[in-house]
């Protein structure tokens, strides 16, 4: 299976008909029927420990406020894949507890909707242990890289540059974002992935990019999990509200 990392940004993405969620469709119809989808999300945050969502029907959450109530009637009602969590546990060093009380946030069924929109396929999410440095998460993409093998999707979901006190209506990308787009660029198109975890080392340009990490550890599980040979795409390539890179690459 192929490795995608989506830049999700605004939750009205999930109910708009608009250039980023025509692309997610678009690029749903080019991938391989996955027999499990696996979704590291920005929105499911743990601290020292790791989640793996073990249910057989995880719920839609709504994790969001001051939205339109059409956005709150939304469901994804994909089932479960407890097997397929289970396996990915072993898979892993670092350990990593069942959890049946999460299910799947915006920062899964957003995307999924376009991506998947028959949401027949059992789709779990692993959480984001922020206690972690971000090589630890790279690492954790690289001991996943097997479940490609079993027709497992690895999706991961944030946005490559991610400040929601920076957003502006209708106006251009400042400086900072472009900059920090382009340095992650480059770097991929080096094939250098691992370099995508050293992203602190930009400094001012990263914490203006990232006040905060949550949306960005989800693109080195896509990038840790990459194989050699996989060819990069990117889609979406730009910006929303001045700070939301929606830049997004599938691996294949
Ligand atoms: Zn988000």
């Amino acid at each position: 299976m192929p490795v995608l990392f989506v830049g999700h940004g605004s939750p009205m993405n999930a109910i708009e008909d608009n250039r980023f969620s025509r692309t997610w469709r678009e690029v749903g119809n080019t991938l391989p029927k996955p027999r499990a989808i696996l979704c590291v999300s920005a929105h499911w945050v743990t601290r020292g420990t790791i989640l793996a969502h073990v249910g057989h029907q995880p719920k839609t959450i709504h994790d969001f406020g001051g939205f339109p109530a059409g956005l709150y009637t939304q469901q994804y009602p994909a089932p479960g894949a407890p097997e397929m969590a289970e396996a990915m546990m072993s898979l892993v060093r670092a350990p990593v507890s069942a959890d049946t009380e999460w299910g799947l946030d915006h920062g899964a069924w957003s995307i999924l909707m376009h991506l998947f929109p028959a949401a027949d396929i059992p789709t779990f999410q692993l959480s984001l242990d922020l206690a972690r440095p971000p090589v630890e998460h790279f690492v954790l993409g690289r001991e996943l890289k097997p479940l490609r093998e079993k027709g497992v999707l690895i999706v991961g979901s944030g946005n490559i540059v991610h400040n929601l006190r920076a957003m502006r209506l209708d106006a251009l990308a400042y400086d900072w974002a472009e900059v920090f787009d382009a340095d992650l660029t480059t770097k991929l198109e080096a094939r250098n992935f691992q370099a995508a975890a050293d992203y602190q080392m930009l400094g001012d340009v990263a914490r203006l990019a990232h006040p905060t990490s949550e949306h960005y550890l989800p693109v080195l599980y896509p990038l840790g999990a990459a194989d050699e040979r996989d060819e990069l795409r990117f889609f979406n390539v730009g910006f929303d509200l001045a700070s939301l890179s929606m830049r997004s690459f599938v691996l294949q």
